[in-house]
């Protein structure tokens, strides 16, 4: 299974490759995850990186490009694996492609993943995300127990930096105008599968379940 899954900031990219992740073993390569990490650690790809991800831009089409080859070498391609907000440009979903033919190992689908902005605005203000083992909660439609720590690490949750309202509207216009053509990109190649990504989690992975079998 080679799947990338496409859709705004809030679709629930993450929580939908966490839940195949679990059922089936596949690898989760998701650039946002990758950012973070190196702005973490202050690396200087992370320092250099920052401002962008911070004020909702988009990072430099080769950046993200080379991060995705180099984890592609350290993964095992024959379990599968989810593409988790990359490629985000027509030059990312071509450079992918050819990467991915170059290791014998095309795309199977992309899933693009439906949702309106009030749900989007509801679901990234409300979101909190543990600091230690990268749970995600939401203060309404999922509390932890105890509000401020992690269930499953007691680790402390935190609130993305680009998860107020004004980030978030900005992301989806950068989303909106960049992303289109990456939607156009695999519907030409008729790997492109729809969801109502408004629905629960649960739902969302059922959905799709259905809609690869009926594919395949
Ligand atoms: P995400 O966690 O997917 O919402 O990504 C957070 C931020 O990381 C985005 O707002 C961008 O600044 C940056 N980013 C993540 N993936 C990409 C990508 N494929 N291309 C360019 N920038 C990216």
């Amino acid at each position: 299974m080679r799947l990338v899954l496409l859709g705004p900031p809030g679709a629930g990219k993450g929580t939908l490759a966490a839940l195949i992740k679990k059922e089936f073993g596949v690898n989760h390569l998701s650039t946002g995850d990758l950012l973070r990490a190196e702005m973490k650690n202050e690396t200087p790809i992370g320092q250099e990186m920052k401002q962008y991800v911070e004020s909702g831009e988009l990072v430099p089409d080769e950046v993200v490009t080379r991060m995705i080859a180099e984890k592609l070498k350290t993964i095992k391609l024959e379990d599968g694996v989810l593409f988790d907000g990359y490629p985000r440009t027509g030059k990312q979903a071509a450079d992918l492609d050819r990467i991915l033919n170059d290791l014998n190992a095309p795309l199977d689908s992309a899933v693009f993943m439906e949702i309106g902005l009030p749900v989007i605005i509801q679901r990234l203000t409300g979101r909190r995300i543990c600091r230690q083992c990268g749970a995600v909660y939401h203060v309404e439609n999922m509390p932890p127990e105890k509000e401020g720590v992690c269930d499953v690490c007691g680790g402390e949750l935190y609130q993305r930096p680009d998860d107020n309202e004004e980030t978030i509207r900005k992301r989806m216009d950068v989303y909106m105008s960049s992303t289109e053509p990456v939607i156009a990109f695999y519907e030409e190649q008729g790997k492109l599968i729809r969801v109502n990504a408004e629905q629960d989690a649960g739902a969302v992975a059922a959905d799709l379940q259905e809609k690869l079998k009926a594919d395949a």
